[in-house]
């Protein structure tokens, strides 16, 4: 089981702060911005980079899900706004292998990232 299926199943304490059938998100134990979510898939796709057709509408779900706890945490407005990332690997620094969204907000972020 990876940790976000222990924090899906309720197994390690996370505020689920939003889920469907398909997703669930919780705020990240260490937040890079004010607002630090994890979007993940509730049926485990190791990293983006090998996920097939039949993961498509779960690969929706998760933006249609950013979109939507964007708009519940106020930043959706353009004047706002957020950041998704998703980390395939060792260079990008990908530490779980339980495909996951990174939506950052809440500060200027800078470009291009890290
Ligand atoms: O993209 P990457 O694999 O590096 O991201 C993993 C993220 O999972 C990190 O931001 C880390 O803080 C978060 N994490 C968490 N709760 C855990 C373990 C990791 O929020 N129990």
């Amino acid at each position: 089981m990876t940790i976000f299926e222990k924090i899906i199943a309720g197994e390690i304490p996370a505020k689920i702060i939003y889920q469907d059938d398909l997703v669930a998100a919780f705020n990240d134990v260490n937040p890079q911005a004010p607002i630090h979510v994890l979007i993940v898939p509730k049926r485990v796709i190791p990293r983006v980079g090998e996920a097939v057709e039949s993961d498509q509408s779960t690969l929706g779900a998760l933006m249609v899900a950013a979109g939507k706890i964007a708009q519940q945490l106020g930043v959706s407005e353009t004047s706002k706004g957020f950041r998704l990332v998703i980390n395939h690997g060792r260079d990008a620094g990908e530490s779980v292998p339980h495909l996951h969204v990174h939506l950052l907000a809440g500060r200027e972020l800078g470009w291009p990232p890290g």
